[in-house]
């Protein structure tokens, strides 16, 4: 390939959190690394409604940058009370949940935040000119130097890099061509989800179960909520709602269907009709330009696999690798492999054996927690709301399981003291958030 040397030290394909966490990881672990994120987007948009920093996240995005662990820490909302209902809306169940607990325990306690926020907060960290928008992944070709990536359309032209990196999301076409195997399989569920504005904070989160639905409410700040609801493909048929995994549902997996917004929340309401009047107006209420609609898409974790998840010079993570159900730790996760893989990098350098010392010592731990989403989620959609919750402490492992998912640590990429973040002070406070919230809703609602 290469009679020059590489002109990177890393090539990155995607800069969703997966792709932009691992740049920063590197960035921080390697001093002077070459990074370039390329990413298909024209630019970042205020997309995504929200998520869920837990534990093992916050614990690996402190090895990357304690500051930026702060930050989310700081500008986070954490839900202490959150009560459940059946499809009739009545109450269930109501569980305070002690942060503290897991404060003294694990030094950390979980946290909401939008999902441009949390985004947002990583391509700012990251040094100016990192990401390269406007392109679209297409092929790679790899020799002994290193590895040469081709773009659509020839724009930017082929990037020479010591390694690639694909964290391109559930449908990784560099996973396509470095492992060749198949699509990741249709959970059998669809999912709409969108991000409000609220007047008043909400004083609990809500769980709606029943009728083999599933939908959530919660706060990302005092003035923003999100709300999700996810049905299964029979009973979405059945309300006379179209969607087509093969084509329209992969599309909208991966791009979180900004461009067939119109429909999704007509869409939504119909597959929910009938549902808990508490619930349904808030989506009644939601601008339909805000609401995203996608298939769950998942691997299981028994298709990992055994001699790792990249070849030579190429590696993945996040969704790419491992797209998990949705239940709180596909982020978290994705921040894990950014923490582990940038360690690896700094122990071995930046070689074919360093990355697969990463996979396969991500391998057995993801394995456990993609096995329990997958466990988790499924137990979700029983008949009643009761016969979930119990489904779910079914689990005889849920306490271990907990710890075993919190417990993990992660080695700190630059020395504490030395720890010197691009995040600016100023941003660490909720003023600061509101005022980023403020502009946000303006583009989204513009
Ligand atoms: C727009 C968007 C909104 C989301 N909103 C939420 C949310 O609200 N809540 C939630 O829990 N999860 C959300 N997710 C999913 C969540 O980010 C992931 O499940 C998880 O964080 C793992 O992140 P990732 O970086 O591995 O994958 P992703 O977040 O899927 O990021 C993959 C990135 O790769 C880019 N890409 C794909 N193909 C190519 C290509 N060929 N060339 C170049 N770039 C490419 C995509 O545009 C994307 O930016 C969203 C994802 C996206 C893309």
């Amino acid at each position: 390939m290469t009679q020059t040397p590489p002109e990177l030290d890393v090539a990155i394909v995607g800069g969703g959190p997966g792709g932009l966490a691992a740049a920063l990881a590197l960035t921080r672990a390697v001093k002077g690394i070459r990074i370039k994120v390329y990413e298909r987007a024209k630019n970042y948009r205020p997309l995504g409604a929200g998520a869920i920093l837990e534990v093992n996240g916050l614990k690996a995005i402190g090895a990357i940058d304690p500051a930026l662990e702060k930050w989310f820490t700081a500008n986070g909302w954490t839900v202490t009370v959150s009560k459940t209902y059946d499809e009739r809306g009545n109450e269930v169940k109501s569980v305070l949940t002690d942060h503290d607990k897991a404060l003294k325990k694990y030094g950390k306690q979980s946290t909401f935040l939008g999902w441009y926020e949390i985004q947002s907060a990583f391509y700012r960290a990251l040094p100016p000119d990192t990401v390269v928008f406007n392109s679209r992944f297409q092929s790679y070709e790899e020799d002994s130097d290193g590895v040469t990536v081709h773009f659509a359309g020839g724009s930017p032209g082929p990037v020479q890099a010591k390694v690639l990196i694909g964290a391109d999301g559930y449908f990784s076409a560099v996973r396509q061509q470095c492992l060749d195997d198949g699509p990741p399989d249709f959970g059998g569920t669809v999912v709409w989800r969108a991000r409000v504005s609220v007047k008043q904070p909400l004083e609990h989160s809500s769980w709606f179960f029943g009728a083999e639905k599933v939908s959530y409410m919660y706060a990302i700040s005092s003035d923003c909520m999100v709300w999700t609801a996810s049905a299964p493909i029979r009973l979405v048929k059945e309300a006379g709602v179209d969607f087509d995994p093969s084509n329209g549902g992969r599309f909208r997996a991966s791009t979180q269907a900004v461009e067939d917004v119109d429909s999704a929340l007509e869409r939504c309401l119909k597959v929910f009709e009938g549902y808990p009047e508490a619930f349904l107006e808030v989506v009644r209420e939601t601008d339909p330009r805000a609401v995203a609609e996608h298939g769950i898409f998942t691997r299981q974790a028994e298709a990992l696999p055994a001699d790792g998840w990249g070849r030579g010079r190429v590696t993945l993570l996040g969704d790419a690798a491992h797209p998990v159900r949705p239940t709180g730790q596909g982020l978290n996760l994705t921040m894990e492999d950014a923490a582990e893989l940038a360690w690896h990098v700094q122990q071995q350098g930046l070689t074919a054996d360093a990355l697969r010392s990463f996979e396969l010592e991500r391998i057995p731990r993801v394995g456990v927690i993609v096995k329990k989403a997958q466990q988790q989620g499924e137990a979700a959609y029983k008949k009643h709301a009761k016969d979930a919750s119990v489904d779910n402490r079914r689990f005889a492992l849920k306490e271990n399981y907990t710890e075993f998912q919190n417990s993990k640590n992660f080695m700190p990429l630059v020395p504490e003291q030395a720890a010197c973040s691009s995040v600016e002070a100023a941003e660490i406070s909720r003023e600061g958030l509101h005022t980023a919230q403020e502009s946000q809703k303006a583009a989204v609602f513009a």
